[in-house]
C-alpha cells in the first residue's frame, strides 16, 4: 500500500517514529493509503529547516521568487490529469470536477501570485517640503499554513503561493483527510529543484501535528482555514503570543431570491450553489430564501431537479454528486437531518444516505436534500452542516429577507437574485457577509478580498490583502 511522506528540507521523509494513519477513498470506504502520523519532533524539524531557508529565499529579488513559483505552477499543468484523480480518489468530489476546478485553480494560484509579486509595491508620502515617508514591507518569518480537506490543493496552494511570493518560508498541514495531492505537491517540488527549507510539508492529525505546529514559538505567523470551534482554538493559543492570523472559517451561507429575479438562470445556478462538491464547499448557500410570489413555483422545480441529480461513482462522468469525504462526516450530515426531522422539518427531497453497487457498496453517499417549514432560529438554519442538505423559508419583504440573511452568527458568502439594481446594491450592503453575489455564484476573481465577518473568520485573503497580511509594514521617515 502507498505510503505517502514528508517533505522536509528538500527532501521526502518517513515520520520519525514511523507511525502512520490510514486514508481512506471515500467512494468505497476503503483504506487505499498511509499518512505519516507526524509528531512535534517532525515539526520542529520542518520548523528549523523553514528557519535556516529563511534568509537566502527572502533576499531573493521577487522576479527570482516570481519564477520558483511559476515553475510549481508548471509543475502542476504537467501532472494535472494525475492530481485531479488523487484529489477525487482522497476526497470522493466528482474526477470531471476536480479536473475542471480544483486543480486548476490551484496551478492558477501559483501564476496568480508570481504574477503579483512582480507587481506589487509600496507606499510613499511626501509629508511637507524635505520630509518623505516610505513604507517596507518585509516578509514575517516562518508561515504555519493549515488547510482543510473540503478543497484540498485548492486551499493548501491558496495560502502556500502568497506566503512564498512575499518571502516567506512555509510549514503546512494539509488536512489528513485528504494528504494525497498536498504530498504530489511535494514531489513537484522535489522535481524542479525548489531549494531545501523554503516549503516543508508535514502530514498528520490536527490535535497532534497540527497543534505542535501552530503552538511553536519559532514561527511567526498563522494562516488557517478550516471550521470555527478549530478557529477559536487556534487563536488562544497564538493570539496571546501577538502574531499576525488570517482565520478563514465556517458559513451558513443565505441565497436570497426575490420574485423578479431571471427565474431560469436562478435556477439553474441554485443547484449548483446548493450541491456542487456534495455541499462541501464554504460558499455554498444553505438557506434559501423566496420571495413569495414564486415559492410555490421555485419549490416544484427545485425538488424535481434535485430528484433529478444522480449521485454516483465519482470516475463516472454523469455523477452529479460523489461521495462524502468520511463516515464521520457523513453520520455528523445524517444525524443533522435527523435533527431537521425532529424540529419539524418536511424532507421535500432526499433525506437519506445512498447505497449503490459493487466496489462502492460501502462508500458515503447522501442524497441532496431540500427541508421545508423550519424557523430561522432552529438548529438546522443556525449551525453549519456543510453537505448536500438546503432548507427552503419564504419572506414577503426586502426587509425580512435581510433580518433572515443576518440572523445566524455566520457572515462568509451571500447570493442575491434580483433584477432590481437599486435593491441590489441595498443589499449588496446590508447583508452582513464577506462575500457578496449578485445573480451569480462563485465566480472568482483572485485580486478580490477573501474572506468572512462574524464567526465566519478574521483577516482576508486573495489579490494584495494576502501579500499585505504575509508581509510585515515598516513606516521609514526621512528630513533632509
Ligand atoms: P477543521 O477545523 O476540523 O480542520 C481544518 C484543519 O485544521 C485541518 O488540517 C485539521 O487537521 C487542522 N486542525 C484541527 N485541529 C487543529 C489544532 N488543534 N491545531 C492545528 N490544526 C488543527 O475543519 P475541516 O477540515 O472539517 O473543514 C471544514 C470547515 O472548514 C468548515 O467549517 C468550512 O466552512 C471551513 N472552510 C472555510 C473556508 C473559508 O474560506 N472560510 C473554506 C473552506 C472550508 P485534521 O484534518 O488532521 O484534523
Amino acid at each position: 500500500m502507498k505510503k505517502i511522506s514528508n517533505y522536509i528540507n528538500g527532501k521526502l521523509v518517513a515520520p520519525k517514529e514511523g507511525q502512520y494513519i490510514d486514508n481512506y477513498n471515500p467512494a468505497t470506504g476503503k483504506v487505499y493509503s498511509l499518512i505519516p502520523n507526524s509528531t512535534k519532533s517532525d515539526v520542529d524539524d520542518a520548523i528549523q529547516a523553514a528557519k535556516e531557508a529563511f534568509n537566502s529565499w527572502a533576499d531573493l529579488r521577487n522576479t527570482e521568487r516570481a519564477d520558483w513559483l511559476e515553475k510549481i505552477s508548471q509543475g502542476i499543468e504537467n501532472r494535472m490529469e494525475e492530481l485531479a484523480l488523487a484529489e477525487s480518489t482522497d476526497n470522493g468530489k466528482p474526477l470531471w470536477l476536480a479536473r475542471s476546478v480544483d486543480i486548476p485553480r490551484a496551478k492558477d494560484n501559483f501564476k496568480f501570485y508570481s504574477t503579483a509579486i512582480r507587481h506589487y509595491s509600496s507606499e510613499s508620502h511626501q509629508t511637507a517640503e524635505g520630509v518623505i515617508n516610505y513604507t517596507l514591507r518585509k516578509p514575517v518569518g516562518v508561515a504555519a499554513c493549515i488547510s482543510p480537506w473540503n478543497l484540498p490543493l485548492y486551499l493548501f496552494t491558496w495560502k502556500i503561493a502568497p506566503a512564498l511570493a512575499a518571502g516567506n518560508t512555509v510549514v503546512a498541514k494539509p488536512s489528513e483527510i485528504t494528504p494525497m495531492t498536498a504530498y504530489l505537491l511535494s514531489e513537484i517540488c522535489v522535481e524542479i529543484g525548489l531549494p531545501a527549507g523554503v516549503l516543508n510539508i508535514v502530514h498528520g492529525l490536527g490535535h497532534s501535528a497540527g497543534n505542535a505546529l501552530i503552538s511553536s514559538d519559532d514561527i511567526d505567523l498563522v494562516s488557517f482555514t478550516g471550521g470555527t470551534a478549530t478557529g477559536a482554538h487556534i487563536a488562544k493559543i497564538v493570539a496571546p503570543k501577538f502574531k499576525k492570523m488570517s482565520l478563514e472559517l465556517g458559513g451558513k451561507n443565505p441565497n436570497i431570491i426575490f420574485d423578479d429575479c431571471d427565474f431560469d438562470k436562478m435556477l439553474k445556478t441554485t443547484l449548483n450553489s446548493s450541491f456542487a462538491n456534495q455541499g462541501q464547499i464554504c460558499l455554498c448557500g444553505s438557506r434559501i430564501l423566496i420571495q413569495r410570489g414564486i415559492y410555490q413555483k421555485f419549490k416544484e422545480a427545485f425538488v424535481e431537479k434535485v430528484k433529478k441529480m444522480k449521485v454516483g461513482n465519482p470516475l463516472n462522468e454523469d455523477s452529479r454528486l460523489g461521495a462524502i469525504v468520511s463516515k464521520p462526516h457523513y453520520e455528523k450530515i445524517l444525524s443533522y437531518i435527523e435533527i431537521a426531522k425532529e424540529e419539524g422539518g418536511k424532507i421535500l427531497a432526499g433525506g437519506h444516505a445512498v447505497h449503490l453497487d459493487g466496489e462502492q457498496s460501502e462508500g458515503w453517499y447522501i442524497a441532496p436534500t431540500i427541508i421545508e417549514g423550519l424557523d430561522q432560529q432552529c438548529r438546522t438554519n443556525q449551525e453549519e452542516i456543510f453537505g448536500p442538505v438546503v432548507t427552503i423559508q419564504p419572506f414577503d419583504t426586502e426587509e425580512e429577507a435581510i433580518t433572515l440573511a443576518n440572523s445566524t452568527e455566520y457572515g462568509l458568502a451571500a447570493t442575491i437574485w434580483t433584477s432590481d439594481l437599486s435593491r441590489a446594491h441595498r443589499l449588496g450592503n446590508e447583508v452582513e457577509s464577506g462575500i457578496i453575489w449578485i445573480n451569480c455564484w462563485l465566480l472568482r476573481d483572485l485580486r478580490t478580498p477573501f474572506g468572512g465577518v462574524k464567526n465566519s473568520g478574521v483577516g482576508r485573503e486573495g489579490g494584495w490583502e494576502a501579500l499585505n497580511f504575509f508581509t510585515e509594514p515598516k513606516n521609514v521617515c526621512i528630513k533632509y
